[in-house]
C-alpha cells in the first residue's frame, strides 16, 4: 500500500551514469558501485509551493571539496546542493561554484546555502554582539554574507536561501532577518527563502510555516529523535500550507564507533525518513563515490526491508544513547553549565561524519567559559545524561583531538 502510494506520487527518472562525459577524476575510477551499462533509478518529489522537483536523496555539500564529487552527482540526476556559508570555511561554496561555472546549466541546478548569525544560546535568541564567525544579526550582515555567497557560488541567484539553526520561533520571526530575507527575494537574489533547524523542531517549523513568509523548512529527522513523532506532526502540517520539507540529521548519528555504539545502518535510516511523504528530500553529507553511490541506491526501493526495520527499531530502541537530543537536560548537571549540546554536536561531525574541521568550528564558536577550555580544566567530568550519553568520554576525545582550537 505504502509502495502504490509512493509510486503514484513520485516521478522516476532515469539517469544514464555519462562515464565518457564527465572528465571524471581517479577517485571516480575507483567507485565500483555501478557500471557505465546500467541505469540508475532517481525519485523526485516536489517541494511545496516552489514546485522544485528534486531527487529523495539529495547531496548535502558540508564535508566535500571535491568538484569530481559533485560533478559525478550532477550526472546522475541529483540536482540540489545544500551548502552553508560557514561549511568548510567557504570552501564548501566555492567548490559549488566552480562546478556551477562550468557545467554551464545553473537553471538546472537546484543550490541551496544558509546565512548564520550571533544568537545568546541561553536566552535562544538572536544578538546583534557578533564575532567574526557569527556577525551579529542585522540585515546589513545578511546582505553582506549573501553577496560573499553570490561571489563564492559564481552565480546572481539562491535557490532556497535559509536563515540557518534557528532555536525558537521567536528566532524564526525575528523581523531584522526575517524582513531581510523577503527582500532577497523581491530583489530576485533568492528564488524561495526558509529556515533549518536542529532543536525544538516542532514549534520552529510550525513558526516558520504560521510567519507566513516562508517557502520551506530544513529540519534534523531521524528514528533516533525522542519526539519524532512530534516533528512527523509539524512536518505534516508544514506540506499542508504549502511549506517543502527537507530533512537533515537523517542517520541518527550515525556510525559513532565507540566502544559499546551500534553502526547505524545509513541506507535504512534514510529510507524511515522518506516513508514519510511529506519529506520532499534528504541531504546525507557525501565524501566518497562509495557514499554517493550508497545513496543513490537506495532510491531503487524506498521500502524497508524486514531486517531493514529491525535495525532501525532496535537503534531507536538504544533511545538517545547514540544522538544527542539537544534537550539541554545535561546542563545543569555540569558545574560549568557548559554548552554541553554543541559540544556533543562537535563529537558528531568529527566522529561519525569525519569532518575535523566544522567539528572544530563548532567546538571553537563557544564562548571560552562555556566550551573545551573549561572542561580542560575539569579534573572529572561529572556532567549525565538522561539518555545514555557518555558525556565525560565525549568530551574527553574532543580534548584529545585539540578540537578547542578550532
Ligand atoms: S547530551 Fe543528553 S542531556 Fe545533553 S542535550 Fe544531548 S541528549 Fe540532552
Ligand atoms: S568536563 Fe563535564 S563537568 Fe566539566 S565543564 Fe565539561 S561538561 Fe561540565
Amino acid at each position: 500500500m505504502g509502495n502504490d502510494r509512493i509510486k503514484r506520487r513520485e516521478f522516476i527518472g532515469k539517469a544514464t551514469l555519462g562515464l565518457c562525459s564527465t572528465g571524471l577524476a581517479i577517485p571516480f575510477l575507483k567507485s565500483n558501485a555501478f557500471t557505465s551499462e546500467q541505469s540508475q533509478k532517481i525519485i523526485y518529489r516536489t517541494l511545496g509551493r516552489t514546485k522544485l522537483r528534486i531527487p529523495v536523496v539529495s547531496f548535502g555539500v558540508m564535508n566535500s571539496d571535491s568538484p569530481d564529487l559533485i560533478k559525478r552527482a550532477l550526472d546522475m540526476g541529483i540536482n540540489h546542493l545544500d551548502t552553508a556559508y560557514l561549511y568548510l570555511r567557504g570552501n564548501s561554496e566555492r567548490v559549488i561554484g566552480e562546478v556551477l561555472q562550468k557545467n554551464g546549466n545553473r537553471d538546472k541546478i537546484y543550490v541551496a546555502t544558509k546565512m548564520r548569525f550571533a544568537r545568546d544560546r541561553e536566552k535562544h535568541f538572536f544578538t546583534t554582539r557578533g564575532t567574526e564567525r557569527e556577525p551579529g544579526a542585522s540585515e546589513e550582515n545578511l546582505f553582506k554574507q549573501l553577496e560573499i555567497s553570490l561571489q563564492r557560488l559564481r552565480t546572481d541567484y539562491i535557490d532556497i536561501l535559509y536563515l540557518h539553526s534557528c532555536y525558537s520561533p521567536q528566532m524564526v520571526t525575528y523581523e531584522p532577518l526575517m524582513n531581510a530575507l523577503v527582500k532577497t527575494k523581491k530583489q530576485g537574489k533568492a528564488r524561495f527563502i526558509g529556515v533549518s533547524t536542529h532543536f525544538s523542531e516542532p514549534e520552529v517549523i510550525r513558526a516558520a510555516v504560521d510567519a507566513g513568509v516562508y517557502d520551506v523548512v530544513l529540519t534534523a529527522y531521524n528514528f533516533a529523535q525522542n519526539h519524532r513523532d512530534e516533528v512527523k506532526k509539524a512536518i505534516k502540517y508544514a506540506v499542508s500550507k504549502g511549506v517543502g520539507v527537507v530533512a537533515m540529521k537523517t542517520q541518527g548519528g550515525r556510525s559513532l564507533q565507540e566502544k559499546g555504539e551500534i553502526e547505524i545502518n545509513h541506507e535504512a535510516a534514510l529510507k524511515w525518513v522518506l516513508e514519510d511523504e511529506n519529506v520532499c528530500t534528504t541531504i546525507p553529507g557525501v565524501t566518497t563515490f562509495d557514499q554517493l553511490d550508497q545513496n543513490i541506491r537506495v532510491m531503487n526501493n524506498l521500502a524497508l526491508s524486514g531486517t531493514e526495520r529491525s535495525e532501525i527499531q532496535f537503534a531507536s530502541s538504544l533511545k538517545g544513547k547514540i544522538y544527542c537530543q539537544n534537550c539541554r537536560s545535561c546542563i545543569p548537571t555540569c558545574p560549568n553549565n557548559a554548552e554541553i549540546p554543541n559540544l556533543m554536536r562537535a563529537f558528531m561531525y568529527a566522529k561519525a561524519y569525519g569532518n575535523y574541521v566544522q567539528a572544530g568550528m563548532t567546538a571553537a564558536e563557544l564562548p571560552r567559559k562555556k566550551g573545551l577550555y573549561v572542561c580542560r580544566s575539569c579534573s572529572s567530568c561529572t556532567a549525565s545524561c538522561p539518555n545514555g550519553i557518555n558525556i565525560g568520554s565525549r568530551v574527553k576525545t574532543l580534548i584529545d583531538e585539540k578540537l578547542y582550537l578550532g
